[in-house]
């Protein structure tokens, strides 16, 4: 295992070979699901590059000197983060060439052109590269196209379509596997977000190697609801008033804002449409894939609705009649 992160060793193995040949790139995009340990990757990757104790090529840090402890502490001078700001859902101009006042005076353009502080080079890591768009690409295209010498750019994503393709062309892509259900199960316990193993076991089985989808799914009070959702879902006739109350008030108990609402029902529906595609997996030739098949459509109809604003309770009131038919 790598410094300590669980599923990536390949990916370390390329940054070997590639550090060994001398052909780090100034630009690179990793994209993988959420929550698989892209954000660390990019951290201990500038810890092994800062570190004067070590060898590129090895991809290692000697965890003693000056600046792997400042990269224990999280304060490094020459790591440059930007990631969402608080009440944000996309990345912001300014982030990137300052605001109308300081203009190409501040921003990460203008702090990784300086020369680095402590070590030989700069590191910049971007998260949600998937929210840039085309006037923030641009303020960040000159630094992309002309990079300081000596510096590194991360952008992190979940996939390569999901970038504009003025960043995607610019950058090398380095894909994060999803991390294996076993892997996960023991994660979470390790991590205290689940705290016995047989609950670990079947949320790392719905999570589709998403450690984020392991975290939203692993509180107690969802979980509760999907457990018992279920098991109304897979007697023979449903229940769909029963279902349509226990989904609703699990909606009602997340908060008084409406999209506290919406994204509590979105977690069940989501999680209630795993279940059925995990179904899909365990058993492809069972006869009674049409009828999963058109569940989870109706989970997807669902969540769409949920988006779009219609009334929840319309909506699982709905969503429950029509699984009580299908
Ligand atoms: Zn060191």
């Amino acid at each position: 295992m790598w410094m300590d992160l669980v599923g990536h060793d390949a990916v370390a193995d390329r940054f070997r070979h590639i550090l060994a040949e001398g052909r780090l790139a100034s630009t690179y995009l990793f994209v993988g699901p959420g929550g698989v340990g892209k954000r660390q990757f990019a951290r201990r990757l500038a810890e092994c590059l800062f570190c004067p104790n070590t060898a590129d090529e090895e991809l290692a840090a000697c965890g003693q000197c000056a600046s792997c402890q400042l990269m224990a502490a999280g304060n490094h001078p020459d790591l440059l983060e930007v990631t969402l700001k608080k009440d944000k859902r996309a990345l912001q101009i300014d982030q990137f060439v300052g605001d109308g006042e300081h203009r190409n005076r501040e921003g990460l353009c203008h702090d990784i052109s300086m020369r680095p502080a402590l070590s030989n080079r700069r590191v910049a890591v971007i998260d949600h590269a998937d929210t840039f768009n085309v006037n923030t690409a641009n303020a960040l295209l000159k630094t992309l196209e002309e990079p300081p010498p000596r510096s590194l750019i991360i952008l992190i994503g979940t996939s390569e379509s999901r970038q504009l393709p003025t960043i995607r062309s610019r950058a090398q892509i380095m894909r994060f596997a999803p991390l294996g259900a076993s892997e996960m199960a023991s994660l979470l316990v390790e991590k205290g977000m689940v705290g016995n193993s047989s609950i670990a076991t079947r949320v790392a089985e719905l999570a589709d190697g998403s450690l984020d989808q392991a975290q939203a799914m692993a509180t107690d009070e969802l979980w509760e609801v999907h457990t018992e959702a279920v098991s109304v879902l897979n007697k023979p006739v449903i229940d769909s008033v029963h279902l349509g109350k226990i989904v609703h008030q699990f909606a009602e108990s997340a908060g008084k804002e409406a999209s506290a609402k919406r994204d509590a029902l979105i977690a069940v529906l989501s999680l209630v449409a795993r279940h059925y595609r995990r179904s899909l997996r365990a058993d492809p030739a069972s006869p009674e894939i049409p009828r999963i098949l058109a569940r989870i459509d109706r989970c997807l109809d669902a969540e769409y609705q949920v988006d779009r604003n219609v009334h929840l309770q319309t909506v699982i009131q709905s969503w429950a009649d029509d699984l009580a038919r299908s």
